[in-house]
């Protein structure tokens, strides 16, 4: 359980795994679960974020954040929040208020994209994309569908502006259903199905599974043998050095030590 709100699988960072899913760093997966009513909203309270970003994409629930330089905001089915901590900042993630007092249902993954060292000290940024912004495109044959939330699919763009090349799809594929995927060459990718069951190349894959994508190829077919929920991502590794500590990512030790600093003497702020 992250705070007292989001029950979460965590698929990656594990051991040894980092260097091969570059750019991205984490992936946490919480729910479906139901929530009993609560007079007040459950969560993640008050914590820091230094240099690289994360992405909340919502699939069922209603979410609030806000954060030490006054930011603040609402999140939805189908919305997706691409929050660029780089230089830091301190919020809170809780589930809304209206959504706690009538309790239900939350499912929503959390994905961190690492930045590039030019960017890792940029100001803050926020991208609320709501669902309506994000393309939906039709799958031909019935097979389902797939929404851009960054970078291109067939000649559709995504919304969300990123610093390193990043794709990221989400994708509804019916029974029986097929998308060919294509991954750019040197590309990391990999696949969460969140429910269903996919075949993935050759390779099974069933509910809660995640599937890193081999290097060597221009892209891989998913086929549906049940109506399947999958999140796509790839991206340009970035190849410089990676020193990880809790909610701060640098590129060197020197530079975590700085980041506790900073949080611990609230130069990174604090919540109001
Ligand atoms: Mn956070």
């Amino acid at each position: 359980m992250v705070g007292d709100g989001f029950p979460v699988q965590t698929f990656f960072p594990q051991l040894g795994l980092d260097a091969e899913i570059s750019p991205f760093l984490l992936l946490d997966y919480a729910g479906p679960k139901e929530f009993s009513p609560s007079r007040e909203p459950r969560g993640v309270s008050e914590h820091p974020h230094r240099g690289f970003e994360t992405v909340t994409v919502v699939y069922q629930g209603e979410f609030e954040h806000r954060d030490s330089a006054g930011h603040s905001g609402s999140l939805g089915p189908g919305d997706v929040q691409w929050m660029t901590a780089a230089s830091g900042l301190v919020h809170e993630e809780k589930h809304a208020r209206a959504f706690s007092e009538r309790g239900g249902t939350i499912e929503v993954v959390q994905l961190w994209v690492n930045l590039p060292r030019a960017h890792k000290m940029s100001p803050p940024r926020y991208q609320d994309i709501r669902d309506a912004d994000i393309p939906s495109v039709a799958l031909p044959g019935d097979a389902g569908s797939l929404r851009v939330i960054a970078g291109e699919f067939d000649g559709h763009e995504g919304p969300a502006r990123t610093f390193s090349p990043v794709h990221l799809y989400d994708v509804r594929l019916n029974a029986g259903g097929r998308v060919e995927i294509r991954v750019e060459p040197d590309h990391q990718a990999g696949l969460l199905v969140l429910r269903g069951r996919v075949t993935v190349g050759e390779q099974d894959v069933r509910d809660r599974e995640l599937a890193l994508l081999a290097q060597d190829g221009d892209g891989v077919t998913l086929a549906a043998s049940e109506p399947s929920t999958v999140l796509v991502m790839s991206g340009e590794p970035i190849r410089e050095p990676v020193a990880r500590y809790g909610p701060f990512v640098m590129n060197t030790r020197e530079e975590i030590v700085q980041a506790v600093e900073d949080y611990r003497s609230g130069r990174m702020g604090r919540l109001h």
